[in-house]
């Protein structure tokens, strides 16, 4: 009885898709913000992981360069015993579960030990890549079947696939994964089965990341002309009539960044919208934070805000973070909102008050200025501030320049010290990643975060990465700190504000 009450756990097989994290879809999506754990593997979007809420727990389990990092059997019993637990586990893989990703065994394994699952199925990397070479593998005049293969084995003595019956496929077009190294015993062994040797194929590499590459050749010439242009794992070679599409039909790198790899170091959860920005104009998004926030329990702070209030009380915001946990935080102790009308409202910085506006505020005081010190002087000359009460909601510092200057002009200043920022830490895979596939471009929007890389990475492995890259700042006190480790500068906002320092990026590369 007691074995039965208690809560069981499920697990979701989750195709993530071929690398896009927008290309998830949106039930995957949903999932990943309300499980209890997510177990994934290598290929998986880093962005699925580090957007993920902080609370859930994250278990790597795919292959490195050389080996598996868990064998499959592991990986089930992994799987059995977090739903045991009673919670719902997020088994997220590449492309769709059920396509070449052990998804089947899995799902097997999950059912003779009677745990429940669901399959959310994933945009597939082969029907991905054929989309973004454009290439479409059916076609009214040229294709009316679809073979999905894998290479992988290729080479042994027992294979699965039967090439000579592959290379009669006619008015078909053929999709294989895992073909990098196998090629060559593939075309070989496709051309001796019937393919003719003067057919279209193409191979493309990392599809729909920013920095995909498309080889196209005849078949007999593809080995040679992918080992020509260097094609790496992960690939798909597509083979039939429809491949000569690719070059009338190519739409993939049109965009403004198309082929750009821009690495984002503030905390995940404040930059998605960044990360969706630089997709949309073509990046390729590193999303890897240096640091992260964690919320603070300021008794004393909050029991100021709940007590005070009325004329000439403040509330200072001086960040989006601020925002973000004062108001989380009254949602979830149910304190009613009316209580900030009892406030005026001081706003620093762009961030701040566009966040303070999508909720709905409009603050009595936020002139553009750059800066917050030079904020915090010209609040003194607009506003009698020797006359106010303010409670400054904050983050952890050691030193408060802005209450010192308020405080100055007469103000009386209470801290609400809401978060601390602390460094983050990347798993050994994760650097390895980024070390591969290295950005153009890292930026960096405050001298923490440039603390926080030297201190994830060591400061040699920092400065390989930096020479590797072109960095960006949001302003002097960045780029000071970058300088501070031997580091070069290319590029810094003037107005201090992220849209600024996203614009001189874009500007920086329509130039080049
Ligand atoms: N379940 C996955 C396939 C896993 S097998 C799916 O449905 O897509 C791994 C193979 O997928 C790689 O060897 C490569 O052939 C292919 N692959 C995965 N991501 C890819 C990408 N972004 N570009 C090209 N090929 C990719």
């Amino acid at each position: 009885m007691a074995e039965n009450s208690k809560k069981k756990g499920k697990v979701y097989l989750i195709g993530a898709g071929p690398g896009d994290p927008d290309l998830i879809t949106i039930r995957g999506s949903s999932l990943l913000s309300s499980c209890d754990v997510i177990i994934y593997d290598n290929l998986i979007p880093h962005e699925l992981i580090v957007t993920a809420p902080p609370h859930i727990e994250k278990i790597y389990v795919g292959k490195s360069a050389s080996a598996h990092t868990l064998p499959q059997e592991k990986i089930n019993e992994l799987l059995v015993e977090h739903a045991r637990q009673g919670k719902n586990v997020a088994r997220l893989k590449g492309g769709d579960p059920f396509v070449f990703g052990r998804g089947g065994e899995e799902a097997e394994y999950l059912r003779k030990n009677d745990v429940d699952f669901e399959v959310v199925p994933g945009v597939t990397a082969g029907l991905a890549a054929a989309a973004s070479a454009g290439i479409p593998p059916s076609h009214r005049d040229m294709s009316s079947a679809i073979l999905l293969l894998t290479a992988h084995g290729a080479a042994d003595h027992d294979l699965f696939v039967d090439w000579d019956w592959v290379g009669k496929v006619k008015k078909g077009t053929v999709i294989g994964y895992m073909g990098v190294r196998q090629l060559p015993t593939v075309v070989e062994k496709l051309i001796e089965g019937g393919m003719p040797p003067g057919i279209e194929a193409a191979m493309i590499e990392r599809c729909c990341f920013s920095t995909q590459k498309v080889v196209r050749a005849r078949l007999e010439d593809l080995p040679a002309e992918a080992e020509r242009q260097n094609v790496n794992p992960p690939a798909i070679f597509i083979i039939g009539e429809v491949a000569a599409l690719s070059e009338k039909l190519e739409w993939y790198n049109r965009k403004m960044l198309s082929g750009v790899r821009i690495m984002i170091t503030r905390p995940a959860d404040q930059s998605r919208w960044i990360y969706q920005l630089f997709r949309n104009m073509g990046a390729e998004v590193i999303a890897y934070p240096t640091i992260k926030t964690r919320y603070n329990d300021d008794k004393e702070g909050w029991e100021k805000f709940i007590r005070s209030g009325g004329k000439d009380n403040w509330l200072f915001f001086s960040g989006e973070n601020g925002v973000r946990y004062f108001f989380g935080y009254l949602k979830s102790k149910q304190i009613d909102l009316r209580l900030v009308g009892r406030y005026a409202i001081a706003a620093a910085g762009h961030g701040t008050l566009r966040a303070l506006r999508d909720l709905g505020y409009q603050p009595d005081y936020a002139p553009s200025v750059s800066g917050m010190v030079k904020f915090a002087q010209q609040m003194c000359e607009d506003i009698e501030v020797h006359k106010i009460k303010l409670i400054r909601v904050r983050g952890q510092l050691p030193h408060d320049n802005i209450a010192e200057i308020l405080k100055k002009g007469g103000a009386e200043v209470h801290p609400l010290t809401l978060y601390k920022t602390e460094y983050a830490d990347w798993r050994e895979n994760e650097i390895k990643r980024l070390f591969m596939h290295p950005p153009h471009m890292i930026m960096f929007s405050s001298g923490k975060s440039v603390d926080g890389l030297v201190n994830i990475l060591g400061h040699d492995k920092a400065l390989e990465l930096a020479a590797k890259s072109k960095i960006a700042t949001i302003g002097p006190t960045t780029s000071e700190v970058v300088r501070k480790y031997k580091m070069e500068v290319e590029l810094e906002a003037t107005r201090h504000s992220i849209p600024d320092l996203i614009n001189q990026i874009v500007q920086y590369y329509q130039k080049k």
